[in-house]
């Protein structure tokens, strides 16, 4: 199998080398404060034997890999869910299991192996919190240097895990939107490797792993995926992952996706609906998927249409109940993110066919936000010394 890059707007080809990011020529037409335009695609060439892993659909050598164990996440049977609403057949993939925590890792795994295949040792990123914990503890298992832009708003686990694996961190006084660009200056400042997300190539093939994943665990691709959705690339990683397969022969249809944002973070549902992407200012419980300007957004949203997907919102009240009512019915603790595509399928459940294959994205761990959950339960307030001082309960 060979591999090289396309840029899903033009279709030019490219060698995959690590200074290739967005396409150079579509690129061009990039405008300020709107999604990258020109993102490259990871293409496959020729065939794989009939026992192929997704090891050999990857285009960096497993010798390259960090030793770190990343995905082969489980996928859960909810019982209590499944007879509460009906849905015989919905499962649950819980990415919050991943070393880090999040469903970044799938990401920063490859890129940790691109850059070590490269000799390249230090690797920059702006994250929300979640892909700049997730590059530092990978690149701590590949012994490579990572620096992270972080708005000043993530999360005080996000922040504390990436310095415990030992990342250089800059807190940035703005938004991830100010970070992620930043963090572009410094890269082309210092050279290196630029993990952004959708900027680099291989984020988005990183994260096809988990379509992959979920074939092989069901025995067949599933009839619907929700996800959540900031930047858009988890979405986008998800149809490459089930799109190479169907090239591959391997399955013959490409799921229905439905993408998931916070009503007041929503500028990919906006553009679903308006064609145009504006930059407005949001703020939401689901830190994870907070973006003004979604950096895959066009790409993503060209998938969506393309393969007939969908995109819908959730209030933040909803979220943290989802959060709340998963937690207790299953026992899996999901970040608001994680939970924001639980609440999509809770919305959506009444147009779902009740017989069909569903998997609900469960994206990154409980702990890494606890103020925020702590929204959706009570807190007890009074500190008791004597069971004596229990009354009526
Ligand atoms: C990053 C992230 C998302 C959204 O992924 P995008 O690629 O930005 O759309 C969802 N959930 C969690 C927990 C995340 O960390």
């Amino acid at each position: 199998m060979d591999f090289s890059y396309r840029c899903t707007i033009c279709n030019a080809s490219y060698d995959i080398t690590p200074d290739r990011t967005v396409c150079p020529v579509c690129s061009r037409r990039q405008e300020k404060d709107q999604p990258l335009t020109g993102v490259l695609e990871v293409e496959l060439h020729g065939t794989l034997s009939a026992q192929f892993t997704v090891l050999d659909m990857l285009p960096v050598e497993p010798r390259y890999f960090p030793s770190i164990p990343v995905g082969n996440t489980p996928l859960w049977e909810p019982e209590n869910i499944r007879r509460s609403m009906g849905f015989g057949r919905l499962f649950i993939k819980d990415d919050g299991l991943n070393p880090t925590a999040s469903f970044k890792d799938r990401a920063s795994f490859l890129v940790s192996a691109a850059a070590k295949k490269f000799g390249i040792k230090d690797i920059t990123l702006a994250s929300t919190g979640n892909a700049g914990s997730s590059m530092a503890g990978v690149g701590a298992a590949a012994g490579q240097n990572i620096t992270l832009f972080l708005p000043k708003t993530a999360p005080p686990a996000k922040l504390v895990q990436a310095l415990q694996y030992g990342a250089r961190v800059y807190r940035v006084n703005g938004n991830y939107d100010m970070a992620y660009d930043m963090s572009l200056e410094f890269s082309k400042q210092k050279g290196g490797i630029n993990r952004n997300t959708a900027y680099n190539p291989l984020t988005i093939e990183g994260k096809k792993t988990v379509s992959l994943e979920l074939v092989s665990q069901l025995g067949m691709a599933p009839d619907v995926v929700f996800v959540s959705v900031g930047d858009g690339c988890i979405l986008s990683g998800i149809y490459k992952g089930f799109r190479d397969l169907k090239k591959l022969g391997r399955i013959d249809s490409i799921p229905k996706i439905i993408g998931v944002q916070a009503e007041t973070s929503d500028a990919i549902c906006r553009a679903f609906v308006s064609g145009k992407f504006e930059n407005i200012p949001t703020s939401t419980v689901a830190d994870s998927i907070c973006v003004d300007v979604p950096r895959n957004g066009i790409h993503a949203l060209s998938q969506i249409k393309r393969f007939n997907g969908e995109m819908m919102t959730v209030s933040d009240d909803q979220i943290i109940q989802a959060q709340a009512y998963l937690s207790s019915s299953t026992g899996l603790f999901t970040e608001p993110a994680g939970a924001a595509a639980f609440a999509g399928f809770r919305k959506a459940a009444e147009r779902l066919d009740p017989e069909s294959v569903i998997v609900v994205m469960a994206t990154g761990n409980g702990l890494k936000d606890i103020t925020s959950a702590a929204l959706g339960i009570q807190v007890p307030e009074t500190l008791i010394e004597t069971v004596e001082e229990i009354r009526g309960t």
